[in-house]
């Protein structure tokens, strides 16, 4: 079946939704994106994604050509139009049509586009096993550089770590920031266990702050389980009791081997699973 994709304002065969080869977009990973998801028939968590689009905009001086009441209703639309009630979205906002120079002042009109699809990020089995992963050599981009907070179309840091994680023949890597603390994987956030609480790397680590992570966060909050933000280092990951990653994509999903060391002798702990139901839960209510 081919799915129909919202491209400024139309919904378009996926054949025919095409973007110029002068888009600043395409020529220089020029414009900022959102991973959702829809569950239940709802778009979930569907203000944090849109603020966040509108950050990552406004960090990056692009205007946005649409309000947020507009481009949330076009989320609902373009599920509606391809039949979905649980689908991965991807909404894109590119600088636009311009010269071949770099300066963004040559694009007139910022082009937005939305494609819901479905998605599976890691193997079902990961999600009951447990994955292994790395960490990698290549390090974040440096905060000062590219703010990690804005989420550009220009992940090519991200996918050399990935390339690092699948040349090690696991699916994904964990990278360190520039000061070598544990930072973030290449499309997820990290949590690990340690006597009982629950850490993350802090929103200063050089991370994107998940939406994810903040549903997380909550649920933890919510069920009693105490969470410490901070600074955590390759060693606080190797000694971890428990590990598991968090994303739109991914969703929650458990680590039991970190560069050939096993957690928890390679299974699944108790928290990572009290999580993962909760995740559920929260997803399917809504
Ligand atoms: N970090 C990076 C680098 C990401 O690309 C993503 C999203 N795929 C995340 C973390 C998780 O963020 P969210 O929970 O908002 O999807």
């Amino acid at each position: 079946m081919e799915l129909k994709v919202w491209i400024d304002g139309h919904l378009v065969p996926q054949n025919d939704a095409k973007i110029s080869v002068y888009d600043h977009g395409l020529l220089y990973g020029d414009g900022v994106f959102e991973g959702i998801r829809q569950y239940n028939g709802r778009i979930f968590e569907k203000e944090a994604h849109l603020k966040r689009f509108w950050n990552s905009a406004q960090a990056i001086r692009l205007p946005m050509p649409y309000t947020a009441d507009q481009l949330g209703k076009a989320l609902d639309e373009t599920c509606k139009a391809n039949g979905f009630e649980d689908c991965y979205i991807r909404m894109v906002v590119t600088r636009g049509i311009g010269t071949l120079g770099i300066s963004p002042a040559n694009c007139k009109r910022a082009s937005v586009f939305i494609i819901a699809d479905k998605i599976q990020m890691y193997d079902k089995e990961l999600y009951t096993r447990g994955m292994a992963i790395i960490t990698a050599s290549t390090i974040r981009s440096h905060p000062n550089s590219l703010s990690p907070r804005i989420k550009s179309l220009n992940y090519l840091n991200n996918i050399l770590a990935k390339w690092e994680a699948l040349d090690a023949g696991v699916p994904e890597a964990v990278m360190l920031n520039h000061l070598g603390y544990v930072c973030e994987c290449t499309g997820d956030n990290i949590f690990i266990v340690k006597d009982g609480e629950l850490l993350t790397p802090s929103e200063e680590s050089g991370i994107l702050v998940g939406i994810t992570r903040q549903v997380v966060i909550d649920l933890a909050q919510a069920a009693g389980i105490p969470l410490r933000q901070g600074n955590l280092t390759r060693y606080d990951l190797y000694t971890a009791d428990e590990c598991f990653l968090t994303g739109t994509g991914a969703e929650v999903v458990p680590v039991t081997k970190i560069d050939n060391r096993e957690i928890n002798n390679g299974v699944v702990g108790p928290i990572t699973k009290k999580i993962m139901e909760a995740f559920h839960q929260k997803v399917r209510a809504g």
